[in-house]
């Protein structure tokens, strides 16, 4: 298949559409999961702090669980209750989980021994800021030696009311380390950005095979109208160059009596009417491929139609020793495009009379089938060949032994019947005669 620079850059066009819209939805995508991520794992944190906030409010800070196990407050590190209250000193090694600054009316921390050595340096850093208050705000803090945590905080100032005499009338930090959760966040991003990437590459592969794969009909469209504006112009030239050289010839004899010169005259004339019939075929096919012909269909009485249309080709039969005859069995009207079923008639009926030799019979029928209208019209001619019965409702087509008999066709009248017919929802077919000839069925189905 040809592709042209038209059609090549309309394929790129595809290509870069869906590589946009494939990079639109991952970005989306991304956004949201990791959006949605980011909300779980902070949720946690958040409800966390808020659990401790109320316990210090209503001092109902529970007690740390007893090192030697022997506590009976269970409930303590069960999953319903998040990491409590470690102002006991949680342990100069351990993580922090949550931790609460007692600040004193001075601005200084005044819980500094509960918390521990090495906690205290890294959080002696945590100024108090009373904009503040009620707020989550996200800090990290580092000392010199590498000691870095990030938190999740909320300042509180806790009533004078308070019963805890160590929390009342003070502002209260409460911090949720948030150290796994950042790294989680971090090793989420990498796995991310790695399955962006092979999504990229893949979303790169897939978006050429569909850009091709959708080129595919346009080429193949392209293609035949290409043929198809090649072919017509081949078809009308040859009438054109006839008509010329007759018009030329005559040209050379402006003393000559038309009567000298019929043959001359009647050759443009034969070679116009020729013209006229393949740009009306020609004008046809191109409304049908443009979907401008509309069926005008109505109740039609199918067997005047027939008898009416077979009149004059029976006459022309017998004048070129041809027998012609109609057995019109179709005894009731129907919903038909009755121009249309007249010009599939005609062409089928040209056709038979065109390549069936003098002494041929002819015979059309015209019957009701089941909901089917038939019409077959069966020759004694020449016949078509297999391989030729595959091609010749192709628009152009010819039989090389047509081609060779002069008959005056172009190869449309086959695929306009086509037309005609599936228009109808109906088909048509062609099948050989015995012992000599072919037969073209159509069936359209009518209510
Ligand atoms: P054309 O104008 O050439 O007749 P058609 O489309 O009507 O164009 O027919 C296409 C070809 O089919 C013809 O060229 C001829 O080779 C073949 N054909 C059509 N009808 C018959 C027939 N009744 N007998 C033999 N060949 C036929």
């Amino acid at each position: 298949m040809k592709a042209t620079n038209a059609i090549k850059r309309q394929q790129r066009k595809l290509f870069i559409g869906e590589i946009i819209s494939f990079a639109i939805i991952f970005t989306v995508l991304g956004f949201i999961i990791y959006a949605l991520f980011q909300n779980a794992i902070y949720s946690n944190v958040d409800r966390s702090i808020e659990i401790q906030k109320e316990q210090i409010l209503t001092n109902t800070i529970p007690d740390l669980p007893d090192p030697t196990g022997t506590s009976n407050q269970s409930s303590f590190n069960s999953s319903n209750n998040p990491p409590q209250n470690r102002t006991q000193n949680p342990g100069a090694g351990s993580p922090f989980q949550t931790e609460t600054l007692i600040f004193a009316k001075d601005g200084t921390i005044s819980n500094q021994d509960t918390i521990g050595q090495r906690n205290y340096q890294l959080l002696q850093k945590i100024k108090l800021d009373k904009s503040k208050k009620n707020k989550l705000v996200d800090l990290t803090v580092s000392t010199g030696n590498n000691l870095t945590s990030s938190f999740r905080t909320e300042l509180i100032y806790v009533p004078t009311s308070n019963e805890n005499a160590e929390y009342a009338g003070k502002y209260v930090i409460i911090l949720a380390n948030v150290d796994s959760e950042i790294m989680a966040i971090h090793s989420f991003q990498i796995v991310f950005l790695i399955t962006l990437a092979i999504f990229a590459v893949l979303a790169v592969i897939v978006s050429y095979y569909l850009s091709r794969r959708s080129m595919q009909p346009i080429i193949k469209a392209w293609n035949r109208q290409q043929e198809f504006s090649a072919d017509a112009a081949h078809e009308l030239r040859t009438p054109l160059t006839v008509i010329q050289n007759n018009l030329e010839y005559l040209l050379t004899k402006p003393n000559a009596k038309i009567i000298d010169e019929t043959e001359s005259i009647s050759n443009g004339l034969d070679e116009t009417r020729r013209l006229k019939k393949l740009t009306e075929s020609l004008l046809m096919l191109s409304r049908s491929d443009s979907n401008v012909l509309q069926l005008n269909v109505e109740e039609t009485d199918v067997k005047t139609l027939f008898n009416n249309l077979i009149t004059p080709y029976v006459e022309i039969a017998s004048s070129q020793d041809k027998s012609l005859r109609i057995e019109n069995n179709f005894n009731r009207s129907a919903q038909l495009d009755g121009g249309l079923i007249k010009q599939l008639s005609v062409i089928l009926l040209d056709n038979a009379l065109k390549y069936t030799p003098a002494g041929g019979t002819i015979v059309v029928t015209v019957a009701q089938v089941g909901t089917d209208l038939n019409l077959t019209v069966t020759d004694t001619g020449i016949g078509i060949t297999d391989k030729d019965k595959e091609n010749i409702f192709e628009r152009f087509y010819r039989a090389d032994n047509s081609r060779t008999q002069k008959t005056g066709g172009n190869g449309l009248g086959l695929s306009i019947a086509k037309w005609i017919t599936e228009q109808h929802q109906g088909t048509i077919t062609v099948t050989d005669n015995h012992p000599t000839g072919a037969k073209f069925i159509v069936k359209i189905p009518v209510k």
